[in-house]
């Protein structure tokens, strides 16, 4: 920018970045003239881009915008457990397309007994849940195989309780009619799928 001298006319030709965002007083080198100088209005602005610029523009301090981006990459990375304690957050992480699946790593088979009386079939078992933090329980498959591997019937099981807490169980228990039962082969496996509101 120019400055004019009001006393002895020197003009001057200062760097923007010089004066003070708020103004500020100059004396002239020439005559030792004081006055009040305005900062120059802000001729440009860098063009916006991306996420984090628009924050900026949304004017969140910068320590309010971290905090948005670490929540959420751990809502994004504990959405499993993060649902287990609140299962009424299921829904909004859906709503955002992130579906919420058992952590099949966590989870485990324990204690699984078939037994029959006649053609009645009854199945009971438990999953353990070994990780530190509650974890959703996932539904199971029951699959009992004939002697050629044929399937003679399959189920869907449900275990009594949709999440189970860090180091504790939950039962699952099934019976059904299948025809030569006896001789058959007894699976259970767990299923994966997207943990929706009606799953159980
Ligand atoms: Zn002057």
């Amino acid at each position: 920018m120019l400055l004019t001298c009001a006393q002895c006319k020197t003009i001057f030709r200062i760097d923007n970045a010089a004066i003070a965002p708020e103004g500020q007083k100059v004396r002239c080198s020439v005559c030792a003239h004081i006055w009040d100088v305005k900062a120059p209005a802000q001729a440009y602005h860098a063009p916006a881009s991306g996420f984090v610029d628009i924050l900026q523009k949304l004017r969140l301090p910068a320590s309010m915008l971290l905090l948005v981006m670490l929540l959420s990459g751990v809502l994004f990375s504990f959405r499993g457990p993060i649902t287990a304690h609140f299962p009424g957050l299921i829904s909004s992480f859906n709503g955002i397309g992130l579906t919420i699946e058992p952590n099949l790593e966590v989870l485990e088979i324990r204690n699984l007994q078939a037994s029959y009386q006649g053609n009645l079939l009854r199945v009971r078992g438990q999953i353990f849940n070994s990780d530190s933090f509650t974890a959703h329980a996932a539904p199971l498959q029951l699959q009992v195989l004939g002697a050629d591997n044929t399937v003679l019937a399959r189920e869907k099981l449900v275990p009594d309780s949709k999440f189970i807490a860090a180091g504790q169980t939950t039962d699952f228990f099934v019976q059904k009619e299948v025809e030569k039962a006896g001789n058959a082969e007894v699976r259970v496996d767990f299923l994966s799928e997207s943990l929706l509101l009606d799953m159980f």
